[in-house]
């Protein structure tokens, strides 16, 4: 059955990949970015995925945006809660600002987008919402107070909203990936880099598509006793 998916940061990274999977299961994807227009326009172009303007971390802005969406393709059955940011430092150097701002979007985030879906949802008594955590958030992370916490936090978001949606058949379930091949860790300097493969079992970054393959499977029909849950996907870097 075609249902209508919002992902949110859904055109560059782990994100367009999943928009694509989620397209290619039959569903209609609004794809959501914060202001890099070059590769939003690029990627509705490559994938003929609606794309939408806004900032997760704005509670006004998701009511809105969502309502547009609506307006547009229908009414929101599945959201992907993967926009998010770092802004990286060891503690007595993290300003206030880079603190907020990282618990505003990647936390924050989750929350605005699901004030704005759920109700919604759990009145056509079926709905997906996965949120995309962190192995940082499991294991913390030297230098990513900030991150670790918001990361964290999705974890335990996820699981309380599960049993708010569970007998209205509204899954939330996260997942936690490990470090996979986008702009975000290409932005982590080489040597630093070198070191953090050499500590994951298999080998490897993760690729993008890996990810959005559990989430393909959590928004499924499949998945419908999956609430809750956190599914690692990370090489093997952590395991709990
Ligand atoms: P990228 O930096 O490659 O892409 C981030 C996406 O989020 C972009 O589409 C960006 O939009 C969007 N975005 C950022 N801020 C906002 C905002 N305020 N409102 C709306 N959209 C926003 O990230 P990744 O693909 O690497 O990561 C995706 C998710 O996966 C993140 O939550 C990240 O924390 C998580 N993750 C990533 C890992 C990795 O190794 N890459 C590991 C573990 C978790 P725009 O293009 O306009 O800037």
């Amino acid at each position: 059955m075609s249902r209508v998916a919002v992902v949110t940061g859904g055109t560059r990274g782990i994100g367009e990949a999943i928009s694509l999977a989620l397209k290619e299961m039959g569903h209609a994807v609004a794809a959501i970015y914060a202001g890099n227009e070059g590769k939003a326009q690029a990627f509705s172009d490559r994938t003929g995925i609606a794309t939408f303007k806004w900032d997760v971390g704005n509670h006004q802005a998701c009511l809105d945006g969502c309502a547009a969406v609506n307006e547009v393709l229908g009414p929101v059955d599945i959201v992907v809660n993967n926009a998010g940011i770092t802004r990286d430092g060891v503690l007595s150097k993290m300003s206030f600002d880079d603190w907020n701002e990282v618990l505003r979007i990647n936390l924050g985030g989750c929350f605005n987008m699901a004030k704005a879906a759920f109700g919604g949802m759990r009145n056509r008594g079926w709905g997906r919402i996965v949120n995309i955590g962190s192995v940082n958030g499991q294991s913390g992370q030297y230098g990513q107070v900030n991150y670790a916490a918001a990361k964290s936090g999705i974890h335990g978001f996820t699981k309380a909203l599960a049993q708010e949606g569970a007998k209205y058949g509204v899954t939330v379930n996260a997942i936690a990936p490990g470090y996979i091949d986008t702009d975000m860790v290409a932005a982590v300097p080489l040597p630093v880099l070198e070191k953090i493969v050499a500590r994951i079992p298999v080998g490897r970054l993760g690729q993008a598509q890996e990810i959005a393959r559990g989430v393909a499977f959590l928004c499924s029909d499949d998945a419908g006793f999956v609430t809750g849950s956190t599914m690692s996907i990370n090489g093997g870097q952590h395991m709990y």
